[in-house]
């Protein structure tokens, strides 16, 4: 039994031009202790996944598959008894676009205190938010401030030590260092690397493959609302084998080597209505005519590939 599991996930949304098919199909896994990193472009799909685990879709529906955490699948649950045993207090989400997630109206301790009163915490509020604000490295002096008063690494922090108040086990970090200096992106990288050694898994969403490989023991490579392969970040990154993961790989820049990063050529799919066949075929230099048709998924040392190149 694998700490976290999801498999076959198929997630849709309802729009006025047709059928959004988000993540299609999506399956990997987890132990306990480790992390993953969900990379790929704008609109892949990859947010959408972390919303599905956190029963937090806005106008989406899962259509099929199933998530298991610790055995028990939480998809299938009721909405009482997720609220009541799982959100916030076992996973947990830092929600994309910190700065502007944080209500300008209130001060960080009247924020902090509200998600202790809707979790119904027993215990000491100050005491409590005192002490996670400490734990992401914050001094207590900050909960009586307003937001407009503190710096982007500052509320980057709040945020993630809003996600941490009740002490979860599993926290879905998306794109955590968008938008934040490089400074303050290394402090932030530490910060989740602290929570890591800790023992917190977390699945880090984001475009940066450079973040995922500091963090990560696996990562799922999504292009088009399916994850094209999964498997152990350091096999993948050695190795990687679908040609997106590959031109992902190339397009990053390096001081060392004097190459130039090379470029995907072409534009992501439509997920409305999308080809049964490769969702990459329009912009893959190795396109077959048999990828037309589905890919296979093709089982690797650690996880899977979806490409006719490994049948
Ligand atoms: Fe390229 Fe074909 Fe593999 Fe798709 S299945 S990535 S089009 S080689």
């Amino acid at each position: 039994m694998h700490y976290i599991s999801v498999t076959d996930l198929k997630t849709q949304y309802k729009t006025q031009s047709g059928i959004v098919h988000a993540v299609d199909d999506v399956s990997f896994f987890l132990e306990k202790g480790e992390s993953i990193g969900i990379a790929g472009e704008s609109a892949c799909g990859k947010s959408t996944l972390g919303l599905c685990i956190m029963r937090s879709l806005q106008g989406g529906n899962v259509v099929s598959g199933d998530i298991l955490f610790e055995g028990k699948s939480i998809i299938k649950i009721q909405e009482p008894e997720f609220t009541k045993k799982y959100r916030w207090k076992e996973i947990t989400m830092i929600f994309q676009g910190a700065m502007n997630s944080l209500d300008p109206v209130f001060t960080i301790e009247q924020q902090l205190h509200e998600i202790l009163r809707q979790h119904n915490y027993t215990g000491d509020f100050s005491a409590k938010a005192s002490e996670t604000l400490i734990s992401v490295g914050l001094n207590s002096s900050v909960l009586k401030k307003f937001p407009h008063e503190l710096s982007g690494g500052m509320k980057q922090r709040i945020v993630i030590a809003m996600a941490l108040l009740l002490n979860p086990k599993f926290v879905i970090a998306d794109e955590p260092t968008t938008a934040l200096d490089v400074l303050v992106q290394a402090q932030i990288i530490n910060l989740l690397k602290k929570l890591k050694k800790d023992g917190m898994s977390i699945m880090l969403i984001t475009h940066d493959l450079a973040i995922i490989s500091e963090i990560a023991e696996k990562i799922g490579v999504m292009y088009g609302g399916k994850m094209v392969e999964f498997g152990n970040s350091s096999e993948i990154y050695k190795n990687p084998k679908h040609p997106y993961t590959q031109g992902l790989l190339e397009s990053i820049p390096s001081l060392k080597e004097n190459k130039k990063p090379k470029f995907i050529r072409g534009n992501p799919p439509s997920l409305i209505n999308p080809s049964e066949g490769c969702r990459f075929y329009e912009r893959c230099p190795h396109a077959m005519e048999k990828c037309k048709n589905e890919p296979p998924k093709i089982k690797t040392d650690s996880g899977y590939v979806l490409c006719w190149l490994y049948e």
